[in-house]
């Protein structure tokens, strides 16, 4: 187990924005993991479950409790027919990766997407017409004290399995037979798909708004002109609308301005924008 105090949240977040956490620990297996969160249960303290922190965003204030990372939580494997068993910090592009050199095919539309196995599960993270729900065969939990392993069902949009409080620990994933090198060329195609459309070169935490049931914020944001817009060191991102960028050393009071307008504006004109992001305090 690393442990590490009073260190700058930001290097460990795709915005890289945020203060101070008071701790962050990194379990290297599940045993330490579940030590660590029943440490802080037993003894009531603040603490938060931290992926790849690319869609957090930090407050300046810092956080005033136990960061608990999965990133060294990374052990992954092929079990079964077609099966992949990964824990919950295993990283996308790793498990799209592995899944490539084991000739196994379905995710690689998910490949690029800069989040953990745990955050996007948590998310139902997707893309281009693709969710991580269509893959998940089980999924092993911490609910309250207790861990249990099912067959998830309840995903939907952005929207994952897992109750509030309940931690993802490991998953398995389902796929298909592929041949190799066409699953890498998809993997390349997207990527090349990602880079045309979103501002990679920026720190970001991806789309700040969840798509709605009839509209979507990123091409509501766009009509309404709203691209480029500065607060501070973050701009709505001149190349996708749906993203804020940190062009500057951006604060987190920022990008924060930014949502809040866009979600005033967007209510003036009967739309409610819900956040995608999560904003941790
Ligand atoms: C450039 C860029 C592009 C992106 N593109 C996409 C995209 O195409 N599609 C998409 O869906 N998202 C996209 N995202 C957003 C983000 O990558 C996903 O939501 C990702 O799944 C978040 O995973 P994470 O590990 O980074 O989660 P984090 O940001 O670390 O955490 C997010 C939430 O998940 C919780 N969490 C994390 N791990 C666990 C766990 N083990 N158990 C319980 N809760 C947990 C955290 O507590 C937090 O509430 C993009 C982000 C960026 C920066």
């Amino acid at each position: 187990m690393i442990r590490k105090y009073n260190v700058s949240l930001k290097r460990y977040c795709t915005f890289k924005i945020g203060g101070c956490a008071k701790t962050i620990c990194f379990p290297k297996t599940e045993n330490e993991f579940l030590k660590e969160i029943f440490l802080c249960k037993n003894q009531s303290k603040k603490f938060f479950i931290l992926g790849n922190g690319s869609n957090v965003l930090f407050h300046d204030e810092g956080f005033d409790g136990k960061i608990i990372s999965t990133r060294l939580l990374n052990t992954i494997s092929v079990c079964g027919e077609n099966e992949i068993h990964c824990d919950a910090g295993v990283n996308l592009n790793v498990l799209c990766r592995y899944c490539a050199e084991n000739g196994l095919k379905g995710i690689e539309n998910l490949f690029g997407i800069p989040g953990s196995v745990g955050g996007a599960i948590m998310m139902n993270a997707g893309a281009f017409g693709c969710e991580i729900c269509q893959f998940v065969k089980k999924i092993k939990i911490l609910k309250d004290r207790e861990i249990i392993e099912k067959s998830p069902t309840n995903f939907s949009y952005r929207k994952g399995p897992l109750g509030k409080d309940e931690i993802l620990l490991s998953a398995t994933f389902s796929l298909e037979k592929g041949i190799k090198q066409d699953i890498l060329a998809s993997q390349k195609l997207i990527m090349e798909k990602r880079k045309s459309s979103q501002p990679y070169g920026l720190p970001s935490a991806g789309s700040v708004f969840k798509r709605g049931k009839y509209f979507l914020p990123a091409k509501l944001i766009d009509e309404w002109g709203l691209k480029g817009l500065k607060k501070g060191g973050a701009m709505i991102s001149d190349k996708h609308a749906g993203f804020i960028v940190n062009f500057d050393k951006a604060k987190s009071d920022d990008v924060l301005f930014l949502i809040n307008y866009v979600e005033d504006y967007a209510k003036k004109r009967g739309y409610n924008f819900e956040r995608e992001l999560v904003v941790v305090k």
